[in-house]
């Protein structure tokens, strides 16, 4: 089972790819991914983003937040995910943020909830989805590679049954899931781990391919000969409320050749860190090649239409896409937009 985990929402703003097709730039992104807090009380051996966790200890005020947010709604911005190189949640105002966000546009927050109920259960009210990010089937397991104590287990999961009972209690229609990256060590403990996602209430169970980020600390190899079964095995827990999402998309393409030589995708999409820095390519977050300006001391609009992303943008389009980090979440897209400027005479045929 897929269901879309693997794909793109391009399709569904066909004004802004049109806008794109004719112009090749774009008003302002359609999503951004937020991180409100630069730090993370985890240290995970899968972490792709380890060399920028805890790098700084900067970080915007709600009020900051707030401004930067409604610029992004005025541009066009449709959606927001809150994540990005440290753990949202531990910003003290981050479900006023949050909630802030979520009257402007569809938001989402993926986490490794262990912050979840100091920052407050109600966060998830208006939220499209949350994504708790546990990575074993028990406390040991969970403490090696999620790099901290065997108790958090136990609050991660805890987290995850708050969410679902306050959705269940109030009617929300937040989507509540726990995701897995696939590992050496996990693996065993991916059934368990799936069974305990459906006894705490959550709606989905998803399991991903780790994806080596170009600069990340961590190099690993994980052996996926075994992936085929652990599918076959999680298939039968699924349930009419429960799901288990195996992203065989995701793993399908790891490794395999990319219909495109040129990133076309970042057009649609920003990434504004907990100093409210603005990156033209998430991946490459953290290079000052790729840093597009400060959304706190330039307004986004001006920010996007400015000479600061005009070079950033051409710096994108120089770089060999084939040689960009593997699932790469604009991978989907990039597939999409390469086959719109690759017409085929069939195409004229319904
Ligand atoms: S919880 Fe996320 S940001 Fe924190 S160390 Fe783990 S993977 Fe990195
Ligand atoms: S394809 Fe490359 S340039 Fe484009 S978003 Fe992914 S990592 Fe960045």
């Amino acid at each position: 089972m897929d269901e879309g985990f693997d794909g793109h929402g391009l399709a569904y703003h066909p004004e802004r790819v049109a806008g794109w097709l004719a112009t090749r730039t774009t008003t302002g992104p359609i999503y951004t991914e937020v991180e409100l807090w630069p730090a993370c009380t985890c240290r995970c051996s899968f972490c792709g983003v380890d060399h920028l966790v805890g790098s700084h200890s900067d970080r915007l005020d709600a009020a900051q937040w707030r401004r930067v947010l409604d610029d992004l709604a005025d541009a066009g911005n449709r959606s927001v995910m809150f994540a990005g190189h440290g753990e949202s949640l531990l910003h003290p105002d981050a479900a006023a943020v949050i909630g802030h966000a979520s009257g402007r546009m569809r938001t989402s927050v993926t986490t490794n909830g262990l912050a979840f109920e100091a920052a407050g259960a109600e966060l998830i009210d208006l939220l499209a989805w949350i994504r708790f990010s546990i990575n074993a089937g028990d406390a040991a397991t969970y403490a090696a590679v999620h790099g901290t104590a065997p108790d958090r287990f136990e609050v991660a999961v805890r987290a995850v049954a708050a969410a679902a009972k306050r959705k269940r209690r109030h009617g929300l229609s937040v989507v509540v899931g726990v995701q897995l990256v696939l590992l050496d060590e996990n693996l065993a403990g991916a059934v368990a781990l799936a069974r305990i996602a459906r006894d705490a209430g959550a709606d989905y169970f998803s399991v991903k391919p780790y994806s080596q980020h170009p600069r990340s600390g961590n190099r690993l190899s994980p052996d996926y000969s075994g992936a085929a079964a652990l599918e076959r095995q999680l298939a039968p827990l699924s349930t009419d409320r429960f799901r288990v999402v195996f992203r065989a998309g995701t793993f399908a393409r790891l490794g395999a050749p990319r219909p495109y030589s040129t990133c076309l995708a970042t057009p649609f999409m920003s990434f504004v860190d907990a100093r409210g820095d603005v990156w033209g390519c998430p991946v490459f977050a953290g290079d000052p090649a790729f840093r597009v300006g400060n959304a706190v001391a330039t307004r986004f609009p001006d920010l996007w239409s400015g000479p600061g992303r005009a070079a950033v943008q051409a710096r994108v389009e120089s770089l060999d896409a084939t040689a960009c980090r593997e699932a790469c979440r604009l991978d989907p897209s990039n597939r999409y937009l390469a086959r719109l400027l690759d017409a085929r005479p069939e195409d004229a045929f319904l």
